[in-house]
């Protein structure tokens, strides 16, 4: 079975909804679904809980209010039949009659989670009575039923297999299993999620339980690109990552899903297919655990990136001088991205720079500081095993004329980074792309 997972773009007006509705049906085969809330919806329930939080029921109240007479519109618009219309208008007012009972309670992060569960409700529920108003056999599997986080906040992978399976075997000849994506139980049985944006983790977890064939996220993009289009002129999709390649490119904010996401389809062996709902028959970007020898992949960048170096005589041949500087930037909860060392000096790149006052401070105990500012990483991303002689050279004869402040190598066998100054970062990227895609 395959796993096809839609984003809130690609489900955001009723008219989408009839294309999503006819691209899982269109193979004919049994299909499981896994839905977003219509964009812009999560957004709206966090709102009202703010509200709530703050005590303004008025202001809760008209934003409830809106977002009911937006779908309400959307009814009159997705169905045909007058039967159906008036079903889901029913089954909207419970869910918005829901809404507004938290507005008399104690308001907690408890409350919350229900209510910003109710976008994925609301979304699958609509399209489940649209395509049995078409005539096609389909189920709504509720994933607070299978769906369920441990005492850790991780997903409880054998319960969610186990559960997923029982009702998969209860219900068979189906041709469309749905379900919400984000939502879930904790430990607890208590309603929760999966963090903002966890849809294509419920999807890669569902995936992973049924051992699904492939896992297809469906998105408004054409997957990956090999290079930033708003920088580089004619970029190419880039049709195949593997999982590691895809983790390196997601730090770069690269639209792609975020790497713990992908853990399930990665440990389970499952590939993971990003897709664009506006272009269905666009290849796409197909990620799993093949390398494809001696390829480069792709080159992406990244901003705002502060560089720290320190000096120290006393780092000559000492042990736990790393450790010390690590655990002031541990300390001040900011992530270390490249490093390089030599025997008496550490540089290493930062991209949130909120404490380095506070981190520069104490990082003068123990040696001389610098720091430089306004950088960029580029990072060339593919097979860059060592073994592969000549690869590296070929990324770092791009920047012959480009001042390079740090260059890693050798981390993974999947990059080459460079970090450069921010102004040269059009420049660097034209050149590679010339370079490594001619
Ligand atoms: N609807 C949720 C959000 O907006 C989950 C998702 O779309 O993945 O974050
Ligand atoms: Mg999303």
């Amino acid at each position: 079975m395959k796993v096809m997972k839609f984003g809130g773009t690609s489900v955001g007006t009723p008219e989408r909804m009839k294309h999503v509705a006819s691209l899982v049906t269109s193979s004919g085969e049994p299909t499981f679904v896994v839905l977003s809330a219509m964009s812009g919806t999560t957004n709206a329930l966090v709102e009202i809980s703010d509200y709530l939080y703050k005590k303004n029921t008025e202001g809760a109240h008209e934003v409830i209010n809106n977002l009911e007479k937006k779908y309400m519109q959307h009814v009159e618009e997705l169905y045909m039949t007058a039967e159906m219309k008036e079903k889901t208008r029913a089954f909207l007012s419970k869910q918005f009659d829901y809404l507004r009972s938290f507005t008399k309670e104690l308001f907690t992060s408890f409350e919350e989670k229900s209510i910003v569960a109710c976008g994925e409700v609301i979304s699958t529920n609509m399209i489940i009575n649209y395509l049995n108003e078409q005539g096609v056999k389909a189920l709504l599997i509720d994933a607070l039923d299978f769906m369920r986080t441990d005492k850790n906040a991780e997903p409880d992978l054998p319960y969610i297999k186990e559960h997923l399976t029982t009702i998969m075997k209860q219900n068979v000849d189906y041709q469309i299993y749905m379900t919400q994506g984000f939502i879930c139980r904790n430990a607890y049985g208590e309603v929760d999620n999966l963090q903002r944006g966890g849809s294509d983790y419920t999807a890669s977890l569902v995936g992973a339980a049924l051992s699904a064939d492939e896992i297809q996220i469906w998105t408004d993009i054409d997957g990956m690109h090999n290079n930033d289009p708003r920088i580089v002129e004619k970029t190419e999709p880039v049709h195949h990552l593997n999982f590691e390649e895809a983790a390196e490119l997601a730090y770069f904010g690269a639209k792609i899903l975020h790497p713990t996401c992908v853990q399930p389809a990665k440990f389970a062996g499952i590939p993971v297919r990003l897709k664009n709902t506006m272009a269905p028959e666009a290849e796409g970007t197909l990620i799993d655990n093949i390398t494809k020898k001696g390829e480069i992949k792709a080159v992406a960048a990244k901003d705002n990136i502060t560089a720290i170096q320190i000096k120290s005589s006393r780092m000559l041949l000492a042990t736990g001088f790393l450790r010390k500087v690590f655990e002031i930037f541990e300390h001040y909860q900011t992530p270390i991205d490249m490093v390089c060392t030599s025997e008496v000096a550490i540089s290493m790149s930062i991209d949130n720079d909120t404490h380095l006052t506070e981190i520069v401070d104490e990082l003068k105990k123990y040696g001389t500081v610098t720091v430089d500012t306004e950088l960029c990483i580029v990072c060339v991303v593919g097979d860059l095993d060592w073994h592969n002689v000549g690869f590296e050279t070929r990324a770092a004869d791009t920047m012959k004329d480009i001042p390079v402040r740090m260059i890693s190598y050798g981390g993974s066998n999947h990059n080459i980074s460079f970090l450069i100054k921010a102004e040269d970062k059009a420049q660097a990227l034209q050149s590679l792309s010339r370079s490594l895609f001619p």
